[in-house]
């Protein structure tokens, strides 16, 4: 009776992994994305993002050598990076279409979609209907209001950018202007971070912020905290970036990376009668949306858990188990751990570190300086350390990192958190020595119960 039994607005994580589990089921499901297949995460966000980081972070990782074996390091001609960037970038969303959509069986429509009715969308000139509808179409970056609002570059730009700029402002001190500041002050440039506040990162622990904030002023990067930008003006080749204080900078590139909204518009959510904001679509705990047959996938949820390619993913396979049946119980999200790709690193998971030292009554909070021991020296990565945060029963419950390896960390610990692992149950294993991951073990191994 329809096309097809789901029907997917988007093709990114929040989309194909349940896709194709609803596929194995013997479903019929396809795609309608008016952009490229894959989604941010593959195309604009975090693959391309760590693609071009890698070369930074081993630049940044020797240069702790100096004085101790490593006099000079090698520069980073960025316009080369950027032709590996697109030539392993670009054939992703053909090789997703023709790979994994393909042999699954999952068509896409190449058009934007708008609801018509609960069970049809008006995908270009064609109508597609579904029995159940799964609305998966991302965030779009805020642009701020000012005039020459149009010199504003955003995340996509710099990540397709050909030559890098001598002198670049980034307005925001989040993940995003963060981790890209980081490497335009390797790269030489002459770096100013402008921020509304006082405090970068705002979602990480302070201390471990101000360590990454500390070494980029050290290394050239200005930060105007408590400033806001109130006008662009192009002056020859140049921009002159106006603040509400009055003071002025002049840059070549501006990059705004304030924030993301929901991309709603157009979609038809009023006509169908969905609820929604520029925060996100409004779910129940089953991820159904105020239409029943129609679920909302991944950032385009309005939601307090972090907007990421894992929880996207998470989501998408649970509505697949939903529309399945084979899950009817409320979505149960497990602890999700955050990592920004500062150089260094900083990441977290579980209960906070700077939550928890708020409230003594209910959690302990145990710092340890693993930069300045014996087992990772072989780094000289000194202001490294690790946060565990425990409750009163002395259950991990969450964890905290600055270093260069804290992705992996968080990986391991989030592992540990999940499974609520004991002292005993780790000393039953044997990891490979001498490791860094067999250092977090090992340490944090002697503090569980
Ligand atoms: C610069 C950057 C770096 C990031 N780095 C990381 C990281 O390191 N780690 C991490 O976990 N996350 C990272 N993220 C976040 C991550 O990219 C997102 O959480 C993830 O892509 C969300 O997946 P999604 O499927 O919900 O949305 P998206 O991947 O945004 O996919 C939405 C899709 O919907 C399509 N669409 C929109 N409107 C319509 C419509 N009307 N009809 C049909 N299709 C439509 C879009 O074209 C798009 O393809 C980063 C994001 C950015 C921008």
């Amino acid at each position: 009776m329809y096309d097809y039994d789901v029907l997917f607005l988007g093709s990114g994580h929040a989309a194909w992994h349940g896709a194709l589990k609803l596929v194995k089921a013997g479903k019929k499901v396809a795609f309608v994305d008016g952009d490229l297949i894959g989604g941010t995460c593959t195309n604009y966000g975090c693959d391309a993002k760590i693609l071009l980081d890698a070369p930074f972070a081993f630049v940044n990782g020797l240069k702790r050598y100096k004085g101790i074996g490593v006099e000079s390091t090698p520069d980073i001609d960025w316009s080369a990076l950027m032709k590996y960037k697109k030539q392993v970038i670009s054939p992703l969303p053909a090789a997703l279409e023709q790979g994994i959509f393909g042999r699954a069986g999952m068509p896409v429509i190449h058009a934007m979609g708008k609801l018509l009715d609960t069970h049809t969308v008006q995908a270009g000139d064609q109508k597609v209907t579904a029995e159940y509808i799964v609305i998966a179409t991302g965030e779009h970056p805020v642009k701020r209001d000012v005039p020459g609002k149009e010199f504003i570059h955003d995340s996509r730009d710099f990540l397709d950018m050909e030559t890098f700029p001598k002198r670049i402002a980034f307005i925001g001190a989040g993940i995003i202007a963060m981790e890209f500041a980081s490497m335009a002050i390797e790269l030489g440039s002459d770096v100013t971070v402008i921020h509304h506040n006082d405090r970068a990162l705002k979602m990480y622990p302070a201390q471990y912020v101000d360590i990454v904030v500390n070494k980029m002023r050290e290394e050239g990067v200005k930060f105007d905290f408590n400033e806001s930008v109130a006008k662009i003006e192009k002056s020859g080749d140049e921009y002159i970036v106006t603040y509400e204080s009055g003071k002025t900078i002049a840059v070549d590139y501006v990059l705004e990376a304030t924030g993301r909204e929901a991309n709603v518009d157009g979609l038809g959510l009023d006509e169908v009668g969905i609820e929604y904001s520029s925060k996100g679509i409004k779910v129940n705990s089953n991820l159904q949306t105020t239409v029943p047959n129609i679920y909302a996938s991944g950032d385009v949820i309005d939601k307090k858990i972090p907007k990421l390619t894992p929880t996207a993913t998470f989501e998408s396979n649970y509505i697949a188990d939903h529309i399945l049946d084979t899950s009817t119980a409320p979505i149960e999200y497990p602890v999700v751990p955050n990592l920004v790709f500062t150089l260094p690193r900083i990441a977290q998971v579980g209960v906070s570190v700077d939550a928890a030292k708020k409230d003594p009554e209910h959690y302990d909070v145990v710092t340890v300086p693993y930069g300045k021991t014996l087992l990772f020296e072989a780094k000289n990565e000194v202001y490294a350390e690790f946060t565990f945060v425990f409750d009163k029963e002395h259950n991990l419950v969450g964890a905290a990192f600055v270093s260069d390896d804290a992705g992996m960390f968080v990986d391991i610990i989030t592992l540990i958190i999940n499974k609520k692992m004991t002292q005993s149950e780790l000393n039953q294993m044997i990891f490979a020595f001498p490791t860094e991951s067999y250092g977090l073990i090992s340490m944090v191994t002697g503090l569980l119960k």
